[in-house]
């Protein structure tokens, strides 16, 4: 079993989770995670139930908090952003580069072709480091576009996520992304406490297909 100590996919009470920060940061302390990304939605609709666009700024001092209470975990402020049909990131108030990591996800139903088109795109000049749970809102899959893609993603660097809340349909896929020498991650997709560092069909799966975790700090050098 590969010894990996974090979870880049924890969502907070900043979005649609449940967990407070302070909170999270103690479980990933219990289970001596060495490094958390705090990955929020900022949608517009969540944005502005929950404060607008100071919610941005109120988490980043939480997060400031959290760090000075627990100095040796790794927290990172991050962001879990739509890849858009165009290829473009969802813009979020304050720009992208505030973030210390960046999660790109589809959530809209896209067939392989129309996925794998927006992703090329999304490639040429990426602004996110890591691809977050890949065919969670796939409809089909075919492996030529699967290959096209593998590729692209292994030219930038930039990992692909084992996601323990959207359990791949399609595993053939990370088989060929590892032939094209793609590095993966492991993140919970957690919205609950119970669920912050919920890894083991993740950890397993990277074990099972001999699949090459990614340290995170490799991942932050990939921002420019
Ligand atoms: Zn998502
Ligand atoms: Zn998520």
């Amino acid at each position: 079993m590969i010894a990996t100590r974090y979870d880049l996919h924890i969502h907070s009470s900043h979005s649609d989770g449940y967990a407070e920060i302070s909170e999270i940061v103690l479980r990933a302390n219990r289970l001596r995670l060495e490094t958390i990304a705090i990955v929020d939605h900022f949608w517009p609709s969540v944005g502005s139930q929950r404060g607008g666009k100071n919610i941005i700024e109120n988490r980043r001092t939480e997060i400031e908090t959290a760090r000075a209470d627990y100095p040796k975990i790794v927290i990172l402020e991050g962001a879990e952003i739509n890849i858009q049909s165009n290829g473009s990131l969802t813009p979020v108030a304050g720009g992208l580069d505030q973030f210390d990591i960046i999660i790109g996800s589809f959530h809209w139903v896209s067939d392989s072709t129309t996925w794998a088109s927006a992703l090329i795109k999304a490639l040429q000049n990426p602004q996110f480091q890591i691809l977050g749970h890949w065919d969670g809102y796939l409809s089909s899959y075919r492996e030529e576009d699967g290959r096209v893609v593998a590729q692209a993603i292994a030219d930038t660097g930039i990992a692909i996520e084992l996601n323990g809340r959207y359990r791949p349909e399609h595993t053939e896929f990370f088989e060929l992304a590892k032939d094209c020498g793609c590095v993966f991650s492991l993140g919970s997709d957690s919205h609950s406490l119970e669920t912050v560092g919920q890894l083991d069909y993740q950890r397993k799966l990277a074990s099972d297909l001999e699949l090459e975790l990614v340290e995170p700090s490799t991942l932050l050098s990939l921002k420019g």
